[in-house]
């Protein structure tokens, strides 16, 4: 596979991994637009959803979402070896490694996006609180922690972008 191939394949599966798992676009918008709108009266959603789409074009965020979602499956479908299944299915609070792959996408756009991702983290607004409804019987210990690092590392760029202009 050519390296150009391989790059449009991965883009388009992390975007349709994300929309199978029940995650589009205009919901990380939305958590963008919860993150910034103190900070901009006049912010469009349009410029939220730009910037979330800016963050999805990243090659270092396509390949968390794809590993996230992929293990996700994996316990969902119970393919995991123990103790790594039950730690993963049942999304223990202690393990940590979903935050630590996140934080490869929160990274992209500066340290703001430290502070955002732990707020968000810890409020669960929007699709945030679904994904964490423990009910669904769908396993997203891994992609939670994504969806809301998408959200910060989208909510930094366009503070800098904002910044830059003022
Ligand atoms: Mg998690």
């Amino acid at each position: 596979m050519s390296e150009d191939k391989k790059m449009d394949l991965t883009e388009e599966t992390a975007r349709k991994w994300l929309h199978e798992r029940g995650v589009e676009i205009q919901d990380i918008a939305d958590l963008v637009y919860y993150l910034q709108e103190k900070y901009h009266p006049d912010l469009q959603m349009e410029e939220c959803v730009l910037n979330v789409e800016r963050v999805l074009s990243k090659r270092e965020v396509q390949n968390a979402i794809l590993t996230g979602i992929q293990l996700d499956i994996f316990a969902e479908k119970g393919l995991m070896e123990e103790p790594l299944q039950s730690i993963v299915g049942s999304d223990e609070g202690l393990y940590g490694v979903d935050e630590v792959l996140a934080f490869s996408i929160v990274n992209v756009y500066g340290s703001i996006g430290f502070t955002n991702y732990g707020y968000i983290d810890k409020m669960k607004p929007g699709i945030l609180k679904d994904l964490n409804d423990k009910s669904s019987g769908k396993c997203h210990t891994f992609l939670d922690d994504i969806v809301g690092a998408i959200a910060a590392a989208a909510s930094s760029r366009l503070a800098h972008r904002v910044a830059h202009t003022e």
